[in-house]
């Protein structure tokens, strides 16, 4: 029975999609079996996993609307790994459909029910923002992966997404979590970033992961290719840390379970 994580951040361009691909190789090459969900409308997730998202005969957007089953929008990524099911721009438009659907904040993880046996992990990449789509992201995971950089207004922005978790775990999904904190993009020569860095420990304890995500050119790269940095350059720093936090995604689990 899949365990399902939402990757999640209000804020754009901190490593959700990043972090969403990569763990989803990475967790394959160490043998797990793994789902993968776009959830944003940018459709970065699928563009990075090899999927064209102008193409797609069916999207998360299909499913979520009640038009289409889920295994017809699901794909597999066989340089990754990884299964994948796209997004695009359409699903935009979901955030105001949905808003008349019954049950339309658990409509993705009804969709999923249907699939969970088949794998271990369950990712969701979130949009840049806390609607409806993110809403259904949440309802539907056990837990929360929060990539964040250590900047300095990092501790600040999270409090919105730390409160929205609690009101959905309040109200809509008792199973719900934060599993960890993420650093990404990390640059250890950066005085700031340490500072940081030792801040959040401060502040979150265990629940930041050890393993830290470098900032790495080779991730940057490895969307253009239609690939995950880890299996782009799996020598890379970039791709080693993923790897590492995968391991770690997984040893967390056996201890909680
Ligand atoms: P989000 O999904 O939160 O908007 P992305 O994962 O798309 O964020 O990352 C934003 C940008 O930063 C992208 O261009 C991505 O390639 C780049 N990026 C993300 N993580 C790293 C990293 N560890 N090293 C270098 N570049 C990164
Ligand atoms: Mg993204």
């Amino acid at each position: 029975m899949a365990q399902i994580f939402c990757i999640a951040n209000q804020k754009g361009g901190v490593g959700k999609t990043t972090t969403s691909v990569n763990l989803a190789a990475a967790l394959s090459r160490i043998g797990q079996r793994v789902l993968l969900v776009d959830l944003d409308p940018q459709g970065n997730a699928t563009m990075g996993s090899g999927v064209d998202k102008h193409t797609l005969e069916a999207s998360i957007y299909q499913v979520l609307i009640g038009q289409s089953e889920l295994g017809q929008a699901l794909q597999r990524n066989t340089k990754a790994g990884y299964d994948i099911i796209g997004a695009n721009r359409e699903l935009a438009g979901a955030e105001v459909e949905l808003v008349d659907l019954a049950q339309r904040e658990r409509r993705l993880k009804s969709a999923l029910a249907t699939v969970q046996t088949n794998y271990d992990f369950i990712l969701i990449d979130s949009p840049p923002a806390l609607g409806l789509l993110t809403l259904n992201g949440l309802c539907a995971a056990h837990g929360v992966i929060v990539p964040m950089q250590c900047e300095y207004f990092a501790l600040e922005g999270l409090s919105d997404l730390v409160n929205t978790i609690k009101q959905v775990h309040a109200n809509l999904n008792r199973d719900l979590r934060i599993i960890g904190l993420l650093r990404v993009m990390f640059d250890p020569r950066i005085t700031l970033q340490q500072q940081v860095s030792e801040q959040i420990k401060a502040h979150f304890g265990d629940k930041v992961f050890n393993a830290v995500i470098p900032r790495n050119v080779r991730l940057a790269e490895a969307p253009s290719y239609g690939l995950p940095g880890v299996v782009f350059d799996p020598g890379s720093r970039g791709a080693k840390a993923f790897i590492e936090f995968a391991q770690e995604m997984v040893d967390r689990l056996a201890v909680a379970a």
